[in-house]
């Protein structure tokens, strides 16, 4: 980045590396002693300077600029890159798992569960849904139904279990 500043006697334009400012240099063209400015030429070539901060500046502080810039735009391009990969997948998965598969429902009855005195509802619940995977289970409702149980010659209310899922 140079200083571009007149010559304060003859009117000369000169161009200096802004290193050089604030120090006293002769006039190549008039051989007096000029100071070079350090602020009055700097504004200017400030703006083109700030705007290609990522190419390598040449003094100290376009290089820490370019130092707080770096430090601002890493955890911003880190998260939605974390975001981005995270979220496409479940609904991948998902269409997946759902490929070529029906919505079917399962009724399981408590009554129908019982075998010689023995209750294997939980069992036989835990042995469907195993069956069908978690995946697959769309929604479980309880149900409760009356039914004529033979061994009492009575109407019980039971309850069971109405699971939706793929299959
Ligand atoms: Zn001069």
């Amino acid at each position: 980045m140079d200083i571009v500043f007149n010559c304060p006697h003859c009117e000369q334009e000169l161009a200096v590396d802004s290193s050089g400012a604030g120090s006293e240099i002769q006039c190549p063209s008039c051989s007096e002693k000029i100071m070079i400015p350090a602020d009055a030429a700097l504004p200017a070539p400030e703006a083109p300077a700030g705007v290609s901060h990522q190419s390598a500046g040449h003094s100290i502080a376009t290089s820490a600029a370019a130092k707080v810039e770096m430090h601002l735009k890493v955890p911003v391009r880190d998260k939605p890159g974390e975001v981005l990969i995270a979220k496409p997948k479940p609904p991948l998965e998902a269409v997946a798992r759902g490929a070529g598969k029906k919505i079917r429902v399962r009724t399981i009855r408590h009554s129908n569960c019982v075998e010689a005195g023995h209750d294997k509802f939980d069992e036989k619940v835990t042995e469907f849904l195993n069956e069908i995977g978690e995946a697959n289970i769309v929604v479980a409702h309880t149900i409760s139904y009356t039914h004529f149980d033979v061994g009492t010659q009575k109407l019980l209310t039971d309850y069971g279990l109405m699971i939706l899922y793929r299959g």
